[in-house]
Order: structure tokens, then C-alpha cells, then sequence
């Protein structure tokens, strides 16, 4: 909460009236005080002198004590009496009795003295009267000590409150006093000005003088929040300086240290920014600067961190970093959006940067290091040739490099339809007919030519890049399908390979059904391959998705049985209708009993819970006999076929058998 000086003039008014009626009554009750400690002792003086009269009169054993006792007894009764009405405490109640009995042996004392003096009655009535007065004495003695000490300590106490509320309303003061010197006194002066010109009754004055006082100090806070802006901001840019991105970066720094995160340091610097300072003038150069700033800021996710630290020379910090390619893509992103012209005041002013990166914690632990080490990287990027972007290890930038490229390259071959679909037969190895057909896709790459899918997938698999390959290769095995059946043909179930990423689109299912109808395919044409790891990977949600998609009729299998370890016991829940013996169990069961036992076992369990089994990689005719011997009739591989294009396979399909190969019939 902020306060204000409203707030703050009233709590210094009400502080002051409280203590100040606290004073009072504090002096009220010193001067009660004072009055009822005066009469006390008064009393006591008053009776201590009778007394000792009485007293002084008795050792005389004169007659006049007589007339002392009388007036004593008038006052002293008087006196005892207004002093039992004021106190009830113990030792005044036994000194009224003491003077009581004291009264009462003198009376009797003095009968007896009157009508003998010397008789021996008169003399102990004497003895005992003198014993009470000198009691009574003393306990007048007693409360005349407890007194004086009980009044000091009061004194003491009240000397004390009176001190405290006095240092408060010197406190006070003292505030009021510097708040008028330092805060107030602008507008307190103005104030009274307008009172001079404008007389206003107090009433209107006093809010509109604690309106300006507040206006006031909201000015100066405000002010104060300028102050801390400027010393951490860039006047020309607005974004965050050295300091801020230095003070940044420890805090940043220690956080990814305790979180495990990666973070990248880029330094960018403007190719050339001199040329456009000296040919255009500085203003122009201002406002270009001011304008890549913006642009910079716009592009970066929120909790990235822009700074500018020099002339041309922008920072920016980029928070956890999943890959170094993302942080070439980003960088090549930033330097593609300063190349872009800006247009200031009609001229279109075209400008490039360099940027040099370091990553935490690989090239520095410190923010002084990472500094340090993207400004080294950033004068290899300048060196290189400009308008690029250097990691601090070199071997980075070229791998980073290379990836981007190859994603900049899949997605040109993307619009540019350069990916194209082989098949390759699934063969019933008795038999040697065409069973099934498994879409590959290939790159017909314009300079590499040919290329097969562990050239591209990997790195489209780091980015979303493969599943717009997988949602394409959907689309173009659907195409072929409705063109070969245009073409009279009736080709076997079509298998298309699925990548996890594809599965976790949300609206997969939907994207088949609509690719399906888009070319008026039955579902029971396809078989969708998804990898025995994408399926453990994946969610109840998967599994009832892959469930709704079979129920429609599509077929589902489960492709590189054997590499995921999924339990043998769980096959049976999955939705599963095919399972494909991986290559690499296939291709060793002649030379390695272990995976001859596996493939054995596997075979055996598909049969138990009849899934249909294919064999992968039949390479030779001796692999094929095995397999096809432990029970497993379906067999995919170099024996039988290699992928091949579609017009080659439409033979296949037309002669429903690949005739190549030597079938089971034949073997002798
Ligand atoms: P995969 O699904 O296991 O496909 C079978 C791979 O084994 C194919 O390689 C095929 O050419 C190769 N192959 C078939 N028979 C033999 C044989 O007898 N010997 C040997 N050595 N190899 C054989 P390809 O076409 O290079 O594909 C490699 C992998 O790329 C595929 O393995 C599949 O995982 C993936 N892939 C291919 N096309 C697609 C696609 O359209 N989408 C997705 N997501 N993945 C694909
Ligand atoms: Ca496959
Ligand atoms: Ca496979």
C-alpha cells in the first residue's frame, strides 16, 4: 500500500493531539497528587507536634497537659477523621487507634492526676499514656518514612511518562520539521499564496492544501522511479542497459543453475551502422537504432531479455533453451528481421547484423564469461564474412548450421512436392502373392538427389517439421490408392508409416478420416505403422484413439517389434492387428540363437493371440525359410522386393504376386 500524505499529515495531527492530552491529564494528576501528599503530611506534622506538646506536658506532669490534651483532642479528631475518610490503608487505621487509646489513657490519666497526682494509679495510667503517645509517635514517624518514599517513587514515574510523551512530540516535531524543510515547503509556500489571493475559509483551504502536498510527493516519487528507470534504461531506445542486463544475467544465471536450465547470451552488433551514421546523419541513425529495437522486442518471447549496451550493440538473453538449433533458428530469425528495410522519412534504409552466441553453463559459468565469450564469438561471426551468426565453439555453429539448412531445404521440398512415396511389397512366402504394401518416402532432392528418410527424418523429427512430412505422406499414399484404382487396379492394404508427433496432433483422428474421404478411400485399404516406442510413449488418450480409428476399419501395426521392450504381457490390451518383427532380430536368427529365440517366442505369442505377424528385413532365401518355418508367413524384405515406385509396383499388383522370388511351393 502507498501512503499518502494525506495519511501521513493525519497521523502526525492525531499522534500529537493524543500525546499532548496525555501530557495534560499527566499534569492534572501531578498536581492532585501533589495536594493529597501536602495534606498528608500535614496531618502528620499537625499531629506529631500536639502529640509531643501532650507528650512534653506529661513528662512535666503538669496540669497543662490537661489543656493541651483538650485541644489536641479537637484537632487531632478532626484531622484523624478526614484522614480515615480519604485512605483506608492499614497503618493510618492503627494510627487513628493508637491516638484513640492514647486519647483514652490521658483522659483517664488526667481524672486520676487531678484528684491525686502522686497516688501510684495516676502514675501507671501516666506510664501507660506516655507508652501510647509514644507509639502513636512512632507510627506517625513510620508513615511519615512510607510517605516521602512512596512519593518519591510516583514522582519518579510520573517524571518518567512525562519525558516519553515529551521525546514523542519532540519526535513529532522534528518530523513535521524536516517534512516542511525537505518535502513541504514547495507547496506549503504556494498554498499560502493562494490563501493570500484567494481567501478561503479554512475549511476549503486545509483539503486543498493536503491535495498539493500529496500531488507533491507523488511528483517527487515519481521522479524518484524516473531516476531508478535512467540509471538502468537507454534514453534513445528505452530498453534495458549494460547495468540492467548485467544485473540480469546474475540472477538469471544463478536460477538456471539451480534449475538445470541452458540459457544462450547473443550479442548483436550492426553490420555497417557507421556508413548510415555518416552518410545519413545521426538522427537517421538514432532512429534506426530505435526502430531494430522495437522490431527486436516484438519478436522475442516474453521472458527473453533485450538490452542495448553500446552504439549498434544489442544483447539478448534467451531463457531456457531446449536445443543449440533453436538457438540458431532464432538467431538467423533476428538477423532476417534487421536485414528487412525499414523506411524513415522516405528513405528505405537497409541494414544487417552479426550475431555471436555463448550458451550456459558450455561456455561460461558467469555472466562476465558469457559476456565475453559471445563478444569473441560475435568478431569470428564479423570475420567470416557478416550477416551471420557464431557460436563460441566453431564445431556448433557448423553442426547448428547444417541443421538449419537441411529444415530451411524439407520445407521448400514440402511446397515444392519434392518428397515422393516408394512401396514395397509384403509377400505371403508360400505363396509369393502380394499381400500388403508399405509406403516409404523418399526426397528427391534437387542437388543430392535421391534421398532416403534417415537423411531427413532425424532432423525433422526436432522440430514440427515431421509431422507436417507425415500429415503430406498421409495425403500422398491416399492419392496414389484412389489413382491406381482409377486405374482399374486393386491394390492390397496400404501400410503408412505414423511418427509420435503425428499422434499427438489432437484432431489425428479427424485429419485421417477427412484425408480418407478427400480421395474417396476405404478405411480398410490402409494399415497405419506406428513404432512400438511412440505407443509406450503415449497416453490412455492414444490408445482410445487408436481403438476408434480400428473400429472404422482401419487396420493398425505395431512397427519394430522387439526394440521397445514393451512387456509381452501387455500386447494383449493393446489395439493392435499386425505386429512386424524388427530387421535386426530377422537378419541374426541363422547366426545368434538368442534371437532366433526371440523371434521364435514372438511368433509364437502373435499366433496365441492372433495378431497377424510380418517379417522384416527377409534378405535371403535361407531367412526366408526360417521365419516362414517357425510360422510367421508374411515376409517383407530385399528377398521379395525392395521399395520401388509406384508404376513398378502397379506390375506387382496387376500379377497379384512377386515373381522374382522363390516361394515356399518351390523350396525344396
Ligand atoms: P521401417 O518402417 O522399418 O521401414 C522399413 C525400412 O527397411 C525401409 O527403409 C526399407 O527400405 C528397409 N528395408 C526393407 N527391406 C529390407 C531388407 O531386406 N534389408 C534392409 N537392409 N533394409 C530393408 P527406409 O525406406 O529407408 O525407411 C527407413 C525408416 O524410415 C522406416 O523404417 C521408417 O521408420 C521410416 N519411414 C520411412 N517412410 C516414412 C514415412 O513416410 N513416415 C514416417 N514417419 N517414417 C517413415
Ligand atoms: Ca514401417
Ligand atoms: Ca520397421
Amino acid at each position: 500500500m502507498r501512503i499518502s500524505a494525506n495519511h501521513l499529515a493525519y497521523t502526525i495531527i492525531a499522534f500529537s493531539a493524543g500525546a499532548i492530552l496525555w501530557l495534560t491529564l499527566l499534569t492534572v494528576e501531578v498536581i492532585e497528587a501533589n495536594d493529597e501528599f501536602q495534606r498528608k503530611i500535614r496531618i502528620i506534622n499537625d499531629t506529631t507536634t500536639k502529640i509531643s506538646s501532650i507528650s512534653n506536658a506529661i513528662s512535666l506532669s503538669s496540669s497543662a497537659a490537661n489543656s493541651y490534651y483538650t485541644r489536641l483532642f479537637s484537632t487531632s479528631q478532626k484531622l484523624l477523621n478526614n484522614a480515615q475518610k480519604k485512605t483506608s490503608e492499614e497503618k493510618w487505621l492503627r494510627l487513628s487507634n493508637l491516638i484513640k487509646r492514647a486519647h483514652t489513657s490521658l483522659e483517664s490519666w488526667s481524672q486520676a492526676y487531678r484528684s491525686e497526682p502522686t497516688s501510684e494509679y495516676a502514675l501507671r495510667l501516666r506510664t501507660q499514656t506516655v507508652l501510647q503517645i509514644s507509639r502513636s509517635l512512632e507510627q506517625l514517624q513510620q508513615l511519615s518514612t512510607q510517605l516521602s518514599s512512596e512519593n518519591f517513587i510516583y514522582k519518579g514515574l510520573l517524571l518518567q511518562k512525562v519525558v516519553t510523551i515529551s521525546g514523542i512530540l519532540l519526535l513529532l516535531l522534528v518530523i513535521v520539521s524536516l517534512f516542511y524543510l525537505y518535502g513541504f515547503v514547495y507547496p506549503l509556500r504556494k498554498a499560502s499564496k493562494l490563501v493570500h489571493t484567494q481567501p478561503l475559509t479554512p475549511v476549503v483551504t486545509s483539503p486543498l492544501l493536503i491535495a498539493e502536498i500529496a500531488d507533491f510527493i507523488s511528483a517527487i516519487d515519481d521522479s524518484k522511479m524516473q531516476l531508478v528507470h535512467l540509471s538502468n534504461h537507454d534514453l534513445l531506445t528505452g530498453l534495458p542497459n549494460r547495468k540492467a542486463i548485467n544485473e540480469h544475467l546474475s540472477r538469471a544465471l544463478y536460477r538456471d543453475t539451480r534449475q538445470d536450465q541452458k540459457s544462450a547470451v547473443l550479442f548483436i552488433d550492426l553490420d555497417d551502422f557507421k556508413t548510415i551514421n555518416d552518410s545519413l546523419g545521426h538522427s537517421i541513425g538514432d532512429r534506426v537504432l530505435q526502430a531494430m529495437g522495437e522490431r527486436l522486442l516484438k519478436t522475442l518471447r516474453h521472458n527473453d531479455h533485450l538490452a542495448r549496451i553500446g552504439g549498434d550493440e544489442f544483447t539478448v538473453h534467451l531463457d531456457n533453451i531446449q536445443t543449440t538449433e533453436n538457438v540458431a533458428r532464432i538467431s538467423q530469425k533476428l538477423i532476417k528481421l534487421i536485414a528487412e528495410p525499414i523506411d524513415i522519412d522516405g528513405h528505405l534504409i537497409s541494414t544487417r547484423a552479426s550475431i555471436g552466441i555463448a550458451l550456459f553453463p558450455d561456455d561460461g559459468k558467469t555472466t562476465e564469461e558469457l559476456l565475453r565469450n559471445a563478444d569473441a564469438a560475435l568478431y569470428r561471426a564479423k570475420s567470416k564474412g557478416k550477416g551471420t551468426y557464431h557460436f563460441y565453439t566453431s564445431e556448433l555453429t557448423r553442426i547448428a548450421s547444417k541443421k538449419l539448412q537441411i529444415e530451411q531445404e524439407i520445407k521448400s521440398a514440402l511446397d515444392e512436392e519434392q518428397l515422393e512415396l516408394y512401396f514395397q511389397p509384403q509377400v505371403h512366402m508360400g505363396t509369393c502373392e502380394l499381400v500388403g504394401l508399405e509406403a516409404l518416402v523418399r526426397w528427391n532432392h534437387p542437388e543430392r538427389g535421391l534421398l532416403t528418410p534417415d537423411h531427413f527424418l532425424p532432423i525433422a523429427s526436432e522440430s514440427l517439421l515431421i509431422v507436417a512430412i507425415g500429415n503430406h505422406v498421409l495425403d500422398l499414399a491416399c492419392r496414389q490408392l484412389s489413382q491406381w484404382q482409377a486405374e482399374n487396379l486393386s491394390p492390397p492394404r496400404l501400410a503408412i508409416n505414423l511418427a509420435s508427433e503425428q499422434l499427438a496432433q489432437e484432431n489425428f483422428v479427424e485429419l485421417v478420416y477427412a484425408t480418407l474421404a478427400k480421395y474417396g478411400i476405404d478405411a480398410h485399404c490402409i494399415e497405419l505403422e506406428i513404432t512400438e516406442t511412440s505407443l509406450l510413449k503415449h497416453s490412455n488418450e492414444l490408445l482410445s484413439d487408436l481403438q476408434s480409428l480400428r473400429e472404422s476399419g482401419i487396420q493398425i501395426a505395431l512397427d519394430d517389434f522387439g526394440t521397445g521392450y514393451s512387456s509381452l504381457s501387455h500386447l494383449k490390451n493393446l489395439p493392435v492387428d499386425t505386429l512386424k518383427i524388427d530387421r535386426s532380430f530377422v537378419s541374426n536368427i541363422i547366426h545368434d540363437v538368442a534371437d532366433a529365440t526371440i523371434v521364435d517366442a514372438v511368433i509364437r505369442l502373435a499366433n496365441g493371440l492372433g495378431i497377424a505377424i510380418v517379417a522384416e528385413g527377409v534378405e535371403t532365401l535361407e531367412l526366408a525359410k526360417h521365419v516362414y518355418t517357425t510360422g510367421c508367413a508374411i515376409g517383407q524384405g530385399y528377398y521379395y522386393a525392395k521399395p520401388m515406385q509406384a508404376e513398378q509396383v502397379a506390375l506387382c499388383i496387376r500379377k497379384g504376386k512377386v515373381a522374382t522370388a522363390r516361394c515356399a511351393t518351390s523350396w525344396v
